[in-house]
C-alpha cells in the first residue's frame, strides 16, 4: 500500500533523512521507534508532503505521490496533484492540533466538506457515527478546550478517519497525555488496527509495539537501521543502538 524509496531530507545542509526505504502492506501496523531527533516526525511529515522531501519516491496504492518517474527523469508533481493525494493519508499529532474555534463535531465535518466536497449532511452523519464509535457521542458540541487530553486525541483521530484515508500516521499520539489517559488512546489504536487499518505509529510504548504492531522499524541518525517482525526485533535486537534504546525506554 505504501512504498518509499530513497527518501532524503536535509535542513540547511544537515541531513535528517538519509536514504529511507520503507514498504507497508495493506492492513499492516508498523511501530516506528527511535531516539529523540532521529528524524521520525520529519519522516511522517515527508510522507504526507507537509514537508517536501529533497529526493526519493513515494507510492500510495501504486500511485506516485509528490514525484513521479517519467521515462528516465523524475518530475515533481503539481501542487494540485499533491493536494489531491494528500487525503489518502491521515495524520494524528502529539499535540492533537484540533481547531480551537470549532466544536468537536465541526472539527470532524469541516475538512470533509472543504477537501472532499461532501455535502454537509453526509459529512455530519459520518462525523456523528465516528464520534459515537470513538466514545465521544455526548461531547460533539463541546469545544476542544473543554475536553481531556484523551478526548482531544480521540476527536483528532475521528477527524482523520472521516477522510477515509488508506493509511494512518500517528506521531507519538499518547506522549502528551496524562498517564491515566494513555490507555484509552492505545486501546483505540488497537481497535483500529483490528479493523484492518494500515498504520505507522511513532511511539515509545514498547508494550504497544510488542502487542499491536506487526512490524517494528528502528531509526537512528536519519536511517532505518532495523525493520522486521515486532516480536523478533524487540526480543533479539541486532543493532546495538536498538538494544541501548530499548534499555532506556523499557
Ligand atoms: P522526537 O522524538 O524528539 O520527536 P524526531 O525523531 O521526531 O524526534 P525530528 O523532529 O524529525 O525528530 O527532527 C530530526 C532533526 O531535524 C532534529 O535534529 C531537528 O532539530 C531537525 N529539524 C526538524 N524540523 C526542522 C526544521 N523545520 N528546520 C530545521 N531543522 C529541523
Ligand atoms: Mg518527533
Amino acid at each position: 500500500l505504501l512504498s518509499v524509496s530513497g527518501l532524503r531530507k536535509a535542513f540547511r545542509g544537515t541531513r535528517v533523512l538519509d536514504d529511507i526505504y520503507l514498504d507497508v502492506a495493506k492492513g499492516e501496523v508498523v511501530a516506528l521507534l527511535g531516539p529523540s531527533g532521529c528524524g521520525k516526525s520529519t519522516l511522517l511529515r515527508c510522507l504526507t508532503w507537509l514537508e517536501p522531501p529533497d529526493d526519493g519516491l513515494i507510492r500510495i496504492d501504486g500511485r506516485p505521490f509528490g514525484r513521479e518517474q517519467v521515462g528516465a527523469t523524475i518530475r515533481r508533481q503539481s501542487g494540485r496533484a499533491i493536494d489531491a493525494m494528500r487525503p489518502r493519508i491521515g495524520m494524528v499529532f502529539q499535540q492533537f492540533n484540533l481547531w480551537p474555534h470549532l466544536s468537536v463535531l465541526e472539527n470532524v465535518v469541516r475538512a470533509q466538506v472543504v477537501v472532499l466536497r461532501r455535502s454537509r449532511e453526509a459529512a455530519t452523519a459520518r462525523a456523528r457515527t465516528l464520534l459515537a464509535d470513538l466514545g465521544l457521542g455526548a461531547l460533539v458540541d463541546r469545544f476542544p478546550y473543554a475536553l481531556s487530553g484523551g478526548q482531544k486525541q480521540r476527536a483528532a483521530i475521528a477527524r482523520a478517519l472521516a477522510m477515509d484515508p488508506a493509511l494512518m500516521l500517528f506521531d507519538e499520539p499518547t506522549s502528551a497525555l496524562d498517564p491515566e489517559r494513555v490507555g484509552e488512546v492505545l486501546a483505540l489504536l488497537r481497535d483500529l488496527a483490528a479493523t484492518g487499518m494500515t498504520m505507522i505509529v511513532v511511539t515509545h510504548e514498547i508494550g504497544f509495539a510488542a502487542h499491536v504492531a506487526d512490524r517494528v522499524a528502528f531509526m537512528d541518525g536519519g536511517r532505518i537501521l532495523e525493520d522486521g517482525p515486532a516480536k523478533t526485533v524487540l526480543s533479539t535486537p541486532a543493532d546495538p543502538r536498538l538494544a541501548a534504546f530499548l534499555d532506556l525506554v523499557r
